[in-house]
């Protein structure tokens, strides 16, 4: 039975909580964060499919190299969307209105959501792009292929380097250490290298806040892959033994949305 890695997070979190939402599948209600979080990921996921469309390197300055191939028309119209009146349209288009206490956190969570985008336009015209892909799903096969890992990553860009994996992320940024470490961008790595047969030269988690971009680069070397791996294996064999022992602390606890059933959620 595959896991996604989604699934996998979870039980990384709490084992309780993956139990609660995977094993029992009790109901849950979408928090605020998570509705935030998607309509945003819906947003710049409409983005990158114009700019796969468009076969663009750059939507503004007259100084950028356009390449174009197939229906030119309909190219110059994607390519005349690549812009920041656009990306706002696209966002007001996605924005998912369920998840918030009332109309009025749900507006004013359109407000900030507007600002972030505002920081995206600034941070993605800073370059040329040649995007590849955009929340591709994937299916890694571990080892010897008996478990299978799913998930999607959000977006990939090809540069003369290699390619270069973004994972969209609108919580506080985490340190550079936790990026040099974080398992999820290892099975992007790993998944990237299956899907696209040719090598991930950097992985970016961006995250996307009121305030600004951040950007954290990282890289991962065969042995680190080897090593997440072995980590997803090992959490693949605890969850198959049905290890559900919780892990409460107040900072997970407080976020989790199963804390009023569980009977020891820290407080
Ligand atoms: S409340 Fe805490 S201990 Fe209980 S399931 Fe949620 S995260 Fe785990």
């Amino acid at each position: 039975m595959p896991l996604s890695y989604s699934q996998l997070q979870t039980y990384r979190t709490c084992p309780r909580q993956y139990e609660y939402a995977f094993v029992k599948k009790l109901d849950r209600p979408l928090s605020a964060e998570e509705s935030f979080g998607s309509s945003m990921h819906n947003t710049l996921k409409k983005w990158g499919e114009r700019e796969k469309e468009g076969s663009r390197q750059k939507a503004v300055g007259s100084d950028q190299l356009h390449l174009f191939t197939g229906d030119t028309t309909q190219q110059d119209s994607d390519f005349c969307l690549l812009t920041s009146d656009h990306l706002h349209s696209l966002w007001h288009q996605s924005f998912i209105v369920e998840g918030y206490a009332s109309r009025i956190e749900a507006d004013f969570q359109r407000k900030v959501g507007e600002q972030i985008l505002q920081h995206f336009f600034a941070w993605w015209e800073q370059e040329s792009r040649v995007v590849v892909g955009v929340e591709s799903s994937f299916k890694y096969q571990l080892g010897d292929g008996s478990e299978t890992l799913t998930g999607r990553l959000d977006r990939v860009e090809r540069t003369l380097k290699g390619l270069r994996i973004i994972d969209f992320k609108t919580g506080q940024p985490r340190t550079q250490e936790q990026c040099d470490s974080d398992l999820q961008l290892s099975i992007y790595a790993l998944a990237a290298k299956q899907i696209y047969e040719e090598p991930v030269d950097e992985l970016i988690l961006l995250f996307l806040n009121e305030e600004g971009i951040t950007e954290r680069r990282t890289h991962r070397n065969e042995s680190q892959l080897r090593d997440a791996e072995k980590s997803i294996t090992s959490l693949i064999t605890r969850i198959q033994e049905k290890d559900f022992a919780p892990t409460p602390s107040f900072p997970v606890c407080s976020r989790c949305p199963y804390k009023g059933i569980c009977d020891v959620a820290a407080a």
